[in-house]
């Protein structure tokens, strides 16, 4: 009998981590020795062929409940049928990385930092990924002489002070790989501060070697982001994980996704803010879902979130609540009351900090009841906004106009 039956592997075979990367489950009779899928789960892989990869590592996939579909880690990684269902939108570049990008993979959309995207594998593919377009896919993976590239135009721009490398996820490089990227950053005078944004803490901890700790030490400051939703995830090998580099002098903080029927009751934010902080992990935003087509399913209203802060906010730690986040082409506006204006039909309309007007399409749920109300407003001419298929615009409800 070996530890790890659903793959005939050893303790040792388990926790190596190239090991979870080499055994990732990607197929239907794979996955059926992890749990028992649903019809439309089922039908879900078949129709999302073609459309977004799916993979798993052992390790996560460990973490499913084996019957309940409504398991949080199963509808992360697991297609849903949901994915293609008609949507307001296809899959976009909501955040028009592309024409923030001046080479190949490198965001510069702000004056001193960039998101280096050095890679577009990931260990396993969640299902709301922002960077749905790109990950998993072989056209965005980059070359050394085009990682080189973008490595000149950090050195030839001065004002660019600090470089978050993400993906894809770069903890998939090797050591070695990862070392010469974080030298030839190290050596330009003006990059004062490197991140590395990674969800392999969570989807396969044994990643974080001894081995790899030394590289970042080595290599210092070196900051990490990294992406816990859930507190199921929050597992002793994470926990393992998260202290391995907090003991290297790596500053963690956690990046979540405001997932629908996921994280989007305050028992469980909670759970899982207490839990980092208990790791040494900052719960640093709660981003509000992209809207990325086939991930409808998964959005919630922002005034869920707005509800969730309020509960949050005095009720725990001040260092375990996340600054709650939209994401827009000009910026991360904060979903705060000094930045949203209200909400003008379908959409949830905000300043963003560079002072423009920005107009989320975020449609209410049929019967949805709102926690707390936002003003309501008519959208602004000047909104910039992404332009969605029906139902937009549809009018205020009757007794939606008080102010929050
Ligand atoms: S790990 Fe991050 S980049 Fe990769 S699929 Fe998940 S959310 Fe997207």
């Amino acid at each position: 009998m070996t530890a790890f039956p659903q793959h005939n592997a050893s303790a040792a075979e388990w926790s190596d981590w190239r090991w979870q990367m080499r055994h990732r489950v990607h197929d239907l009779a794979t996955l059926e020795r992890y749990i028992h899928p649903t019809e439309g789960e089922r039908a879900a892989i078949a129709a999302t062929e073609g459309l977004f990869r799916w993979t798993i590592t052992p390790y996560y996939a460990s973490l499913m409940d084996a019957i309940d579909p409504t398991c949080p880690v199963r509808q992360h990684v697991v297609p849903q049928h949901a994915e293609v269902e008609p949507d307001i939108v296809g899959v976009v570049d909501p955040l028009d990385e592309v024409g923030h990008s001046p080479v190949k993979n490198l965001v510069h959309n702000y004056p001193d930092k960039v998101a280096f995207c050095v890679t577009s594998e990931c260990a396993v593919y969640c299902r709301y990924c922002l960077c749905k377009r790109m990950v998993g896919d072989a056209d965005f993976m980059m070359r050394k002489d085009e990682l080189r590239e973008a490595l000149a135009y950090l050195r030839a721009t001065p004002a660019i002070r600090d470089v978050l490398l993400t993906g894809g996820d770069p903890l998939v490089f090797s050591d070695a790989n990862l070392d010469w990227l974080l030298s030839e950053l190290r050596a330009i005078p003006h990059v004062e501060v490197v991140r590395l944004g990674s969800r392999l803490p969570v989807v396969n901890p044994f990643r974080i070697t001894d081995a790899l700790c030394e590289v970042l030490r080595t290599h210092h400051p070196v900051w990490l982001n990294t992406h816990f939703n859930h507190p199921k995830e929050l597992t002793p090998e994470a926990a393992e994980a998260c202290a391995r580099l907090a003991d290297a002098g790596v500053p963690l903080g956690n990046q979540s996704v405001l997932l629908r029927g996921i994280n989007d009751d305050v028992a469980t934010m909670r759970a899982l803010c207490e839990g980092l902080v208990a790791m040494r992990v900052r719960p640093y935003y709660l981003y509000q879902a992209q809207l990325i087509g086939g991930t409808a399913h998964l959005r919630t209203p922002i005034e869920t979130g707005l509800s969730l802060m309020r509960e949050l906010r005095g009720h725990t730690s001040g260092f375990a609540v996340p600054a709650y986040i939209l994401d827009t082409p000009d910026g991360k506006v904060p979903l705060t009351r000094d930045y949203v204006l209200g909400r003008a039909g379908d959409h949830v309309v905000m300043e963003t900090t560079r002072g423009t007007v920005w107009a989320e399409p975020n449609p209410l749920p049929e019967g949805y009841e709102a926690p707390v109300h936002l003003l309501a407003i008519a959208l602004p001419a000047d909104a910039k906004t992404i332009p969605t298929r029906a139902p937009t615009f549809v009018p205020v409800p009757d007794g939606y106009a008080a102010v929050e």
